[in-house]
């Protein structure tokens, strides 16, 4: 189930009611869940399940549910399994044919990006790149024509090299979508080329502080050449049928087939 990402009144009235009523919660972080319980007077017993014991606390938790105990799995912000642990657990309660039941609530990929203003219907969520420098830069290869916002996680003492990084590997014109400290007390969000993200982290010590999800703007699509693809067409409905003619016309221009279809039956209209 979801706990929230920083304001601990982001969590949902169903996820206060299953709090209450499992027998158990497995916690990333005992400690952490435990002061959202007790902050909402829950008492409950914790169970550590974190990403170096997590196949041993499957064990445990099993025991458990084959006791006819439930259970509650919680990380330390946000959803499980998402950059965070618990989707092994998950799998193997499945897979022991126990249901599942997602309690929906705070994640901060979702977060930044409701705030972020694009208006696109797709996004890449990516998640952590890789610490290292020469991956994150291999990895950063394979997204450079990907033609959706990307949404990184990033941990302070990380967010200057990354961001460097993403400006090498996308280049300085793409709009990054800088989201920090999200339903904290030093919430920001703030956008700019990608070429000026670094200065405007280290224009003041603060900005460096804290949780980071940034997003940053998808590879531009060449706009289709529309007089290209008209001649193209005329030329081919001259000799083929229409579904051949647009086939081909596809392979030839790299137009979407959609639109050249609906292009071509204009063409054979005018021509009629
Ligand atoms: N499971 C979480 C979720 O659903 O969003 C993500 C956990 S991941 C280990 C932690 C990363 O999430 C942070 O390094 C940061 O990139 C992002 N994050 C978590 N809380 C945030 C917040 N309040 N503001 C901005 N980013 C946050």
């Amino acid at each position: 189930m979801a706990t929230p990402i920083g304001n601990l009144r982001d969590i949902g009235l169903r996820a206060l009611d299953v709090l209450k009523s499992v027998d158990a919660v497995a916690a990333e972080d005992t400690r952490v869940t435990g002061r959202l319980l007790s902050h909402y007077g829950i008492a409950k017993r914790l169970i550590a399940v974190h990403e170096h014991n997590e196949k041993r606390a499957v064990k445990q938790v099993l025991a458990l549910l084959g006791a006819g105990k439930s259970l509650a799995l919680t990380c330390d912000a946000g959803t499980p399994a998402i950059s965070d642990p618990g989707a092994l657990l998950v799998a193997a309660v499945r897979e022991a044919g126990y249901a599942v039941t997602p309690v929906p609530g705070a994640n901060a990929a979702i977060a930044a990006l409701s705030a972020a203003g694009l208006a696109t219907p797709h996004f890449l969520f990516y998640g952590f790149l890789p610490a290292r420098a020469a991956e994150r830069r291999r990895e950063l290869e394979r997204l450079v024509a990907l033609p959706y916002p990307l949404v990184f996680y990033e941990a302070p003492h990380r967010v200057v090299e990354s961001l460097a990084d993403l400006r090498e590997a996308l280049g300085e014109e793409r709009r990054v979508v800088i989201a920090r400290e999200l339903t904290k007390l030093f919430e920001t969000v703030a956008s700019c080329r990608l070429g000026e993200a670094v200065e405007w982290l280290e224009e003041d010590a603060d900005r460096l502080r804290g949780e980071f999800v940034l997003i940053v703007e998808g590879a531009q699509t060449p706009a289709p050449d529309l007089d290209r693809a008209r001649r193209t067409l005329e030329t081919l409905l001259a000799e083929l049928p229409l579904s051949r003619a647009v086939d081909l016309a596809v392979k030839l221009t790299g137009g979407r087939k959609n639109e050249l279809y609906k292009l071509a039956l204009d063409l054979k209209k005018r021509d009629s």
